[in-house]
């Protein structure tokens, strides 16, 4: 990314400082801001109601950083739209626009790869790249609206990345959206998912955002969590029930168990108790999750007759099952793979020339 500030990461605050050190009156932090995020607006030579003089002087030390649609597959069966976005500095990350009854539903990345290194998981097989700004999470809802020409409604941090990992801007993307004079997304329509960081959870219930967390769970005892998640020897699943406790007395806010079925690994009865308890302790919903496969992982899917057996299971024991709908299937493969194709294929590039 060059020298220049992204105008998009900035917070309604970050602009008022700017515009008073830039002896402007204080409302025009609000029209910039509103013409951002609100307007979404691509170019500051585009925000009229700025005098020219105020816009060549943000234009020298800002800039807006796009997230550009480099590839785009669109599922013929459910209208999924799967991108691969060129950020600024060449590097690419995925995003997800997924149709629902209810509208729009976009799954952004918030990290390009990732250091947790969860061993059924394609994004992050090659470690983290570097963390996405609050304008970048933004710029892949922004790019989205442009491309289907609709406003996208709810969000989803569950692509790439770990947003507990790059907190601050993960923080000052939640601030963004849902701030009425910018996006104006509602928290409640937007979902987070992590692995378990324990002091990010708790961080995060103490800013008291209304959204809903989602933890990836996966295996209910820490010896078999630490086979597949590597961030299990770091906090014990104790820790992590308790900071999602904590979070749900907080906020008021349901939780979601996600919970990844690995055929012959993490679906048997021992499993399915586990489950039960803690999805009953924490009042949470639990999202069965056939594995995708990835490459050399060498792990296989439950199959999703055997998914819906465990689900009857869990509700008989009145817990609150989904089992994630499979969206795109004809574009699919695993999350991180058509950004790892790409890296792949533009490597044998080079190889070539
Ligand atoms: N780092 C966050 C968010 C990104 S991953 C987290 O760990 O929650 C989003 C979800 O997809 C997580 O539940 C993750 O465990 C799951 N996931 C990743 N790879 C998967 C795969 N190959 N099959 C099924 N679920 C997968």
């Amino acid at each position: 990314m060059s020298e220049k500030s992204d105008l998009r990461a900035k917070k309604p605050d970050d602009i008022a400082a700017w515009v008073r050190s830039a002896g402007e009156p204080s409302y025009r932090a609000g029209q910039i801001f509103g013409w951002i995020h609100k307007k979404r607006c691509r170019s500051i030579e585009d925000m009229t109601d700025l005098p020219k003089d105020l816009r060549r002087r943000l234009a020298e030390e800002f800039a807006i950083y796009e997230a550009v649609p480099v590839k785009v597959l669109e599922s013929k069966i459910d209208g999924t739209r799967k991108y691969l976005n060129r950020l600024s500095d060449g590097n690419v990350i995925e995003t997800v626009l997924l149709k629902y009854e209810y509208g729009w539903s976009i799954c952004i990345s918030s990290q390009v790869g990732c250091r947790m290194g969860c061993r059924f998981c394609a994004s992050g097989m090659d470690g983290l790249v570097r963390n996405l700004t609050a304008g970048e999470m933004a710029g892949q809802v922004y790019a989205a609206e442009s491309d289907i020409n609709e406003r996208i409604g709810h969000i989803v941090v569950m692509g790439s990345g770990e947003p507990l990992d790059n907190y601050e801007s993960f923080t000052d993307f939640l601030d963004i959206m849902t701030d009425g004079k910018g996006a104006g997304i509602s928290a409640r329509n937007i979902t987070a998912s992590t692995c378990g960081l324990v002091p990010g959870i708790r961080a995060l219930a103490d800013r008291k955002y209304s959204i809903t967390l989602a933890l990836s769970l996966h295996a209910v005892t820490d010896e078999k969590r630490r086979q597949i998640m590597p961030i299990a020897n770091r906090y014990a699943l104790d820790e992590v029930i308790s900071a999602c406790r904590y979070y749900r007395d907080v906020t008021g806010r349901r939780l979601t168990l996600e919970y990844s079925l690995i055929e012959g690994f993490n679906d048997g009865d021992d499993d399915m108790e586990g489950l039960a308890e803690i999805s009953r302790e924490l009042k949470a919903h639990v999202n069965l999750i056939p594995v995708n496969p990835v490459d050399g992982a060498g792990y296989r899917a439950a199959s999703r007759r055997y998914a819906e057996t465990l689900k009857n299971k869990l509700e008989k024991n009145n817990i609150n099952v989904t089992i994630r709908r499979e969206m795109g299937r004809d574009i699919s493969g695993a999350c991180g793979q058509l950004r790892r194709g790409f890296i792949n294929d533009a490597a044998l590039g080079e190889q070539n020339v």
